[in-house]
Formats: structure tokens, C-alpha cells, sequence
């Protein structure tokens, strides 16, 4: 059975902040945790999913030697996304686990419609089980050429900071979700304003 409760929502609008977002930098990624994620990115379908949660069972030291590159991979994303929120530079030795990945899979781009519009995504030819982590290594490439203006953003909740693609027209979006830190945010700040008042009177 898969966890599907310690998954973040996916809120970044980038497969990649995603990625970087499946959890904190000291927790270790499950394989199932791992799985579940692309399903819910969609990087790959139920159907596919099925087939892969059990391999720890039948392949232990293939899905091993994936993690390894999942939890590298996370850890270079996280260092340049961290970078890239305080727009500062970082050393060409942070993108190598992501040039390892694309230099490993091949495959191609698809359009697909997403709630955002409609985006240029890659699909990995099967090859190995790196082929799972090619559309992120690709997505945060995409990102990464993006250059230092690219509205990577944190969540303004210190409590939260997840990764996300400001796509807002003005940008000036400060939360991973309205619903979640944006709401809880403004319902804090009632309550301190309603009690301020309640002093006063
Ligand atoms: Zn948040």
C-alpha cells in the first residue's frame, strides 16, 4: 500500500520545485514515496505505478541504486533553488547530478494542457529506472536556463517554505496556496487585530 498522507500538494506549477518540495531536506525519499509522486505529477499512470511499488521486492538493488540518485538529485535541486529565491549564483558542480540524469535519457517533448495552460513536457524513453527521474532532471533544467529572474519563489509561512513558480501577472504571489498559508496567514492576523481591539474597549 502506498503512503499518499506525507505527500505535499503539488503547488509549485514546476515538476521540479515539486520534487524539491516531496519533503524535508533530512527525511529520505521511500521508493513507494518516490512512486507515489510521479503518479501524482503524473509523470507516469496508476497502471505504471502498480508495476513499479513492488520492485524493492524483485529488484532491490536497482530501485537502491535509483534512491541514491533521487536523494542526490533533491539535494543538488534544493542548494540551487535556495540560490535562485536569494538570486544569488551557485558553482557549475550543483548542476551535475542533473546533467548525469539528461545525459542518461533520451526522449522527447509532448505538448500537454495543464491548469496553467498549456506546457512543453518531456517523456523519457525507458531505459534502467533513471528514465523516472528524466522529466525532473529536464524540468529543472528548463529552470535553471531560465536565469536568475525566474520567479522561483518560498512560501512567506516560515513554518512552510515550499518551492514554488510565481506565474502570477504581477508577481507578487507570497504563498504556496491562499487556501493553506495565505488563509491561515490572514485568519491569524483577524484574530490578533479582533483581540487588539477587544483590548482596547
Ligand atoms: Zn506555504
Amino acid at each position: 500500500m502506498a503512503p499518499t498522507s506525507t505527500h505535499p500538494r503539488l503547488i509549485a506549477g514546476r515538476l521540479a520545485l515539486d520534487f524539491a518540495n516531496t519533503a524535508p531536506a533530512a527525511h529520505d525519499l521511500s521508493w513507494d514515496e518516490f512512486v507515489s509522486f510521479l503518479v501524482n505529477a503524473r509523470v507516469v499512470t496508476p497502471e505504471r505505478a502498480a508495476r513499479l511499488h513492488p520492485l524493492p521486492q524483485t529488484e532491490p538493488q536497482a530501485v537502491d541504486a535509483v534512491l541514491l540518485k533521487v536523494l542526490r538529485l533533491r539535494e543538488s535541486l534544493r542548494a540551487i533553488f535556495y540560490a535562485r529565491v536569494k538570486k544569488k549564483p551557485f558553482p557549475k558542480s550543483w548542476a551535475e547530478p542533473i546533467n548525469d540524469l539528461l545525459r542518461l535519457t533520451e526522449g522527447h517533448d509532448e505538448l500537454v494542457p495543464r491548469s496553467e495552460g498549456w506546457r512543453l513536457e518531456f517523456t523519457a524513453r525507458e531505459g534502467g529506472l533513471e528514465w523516472l527521474l528524466a522529466a525532473i532532471a529536464r524540468s529543472a533544467a528548463e529552470l535553471i536556463v531560465e536565469g536568475p529572474n525566474a520567479p522561483v519563489r518560498r512560501c512567506a509561512n516560515p513554518s512552510c517554505g515550499l518551492f514554488f513558480y510565481d506565474g502570477s501577472r504581477t508577481h507578487r504571489r507570497r504563498w504556496c496556496s491562499m487556501a493553506v498559508c495565505g488563509n491561515r496567514r490572514k485568519v491569524a492576523s483577524f484574530h490578533r487585530r479582533h483581540a487588539a481591539r477587544r483590548r482596547e474597549s
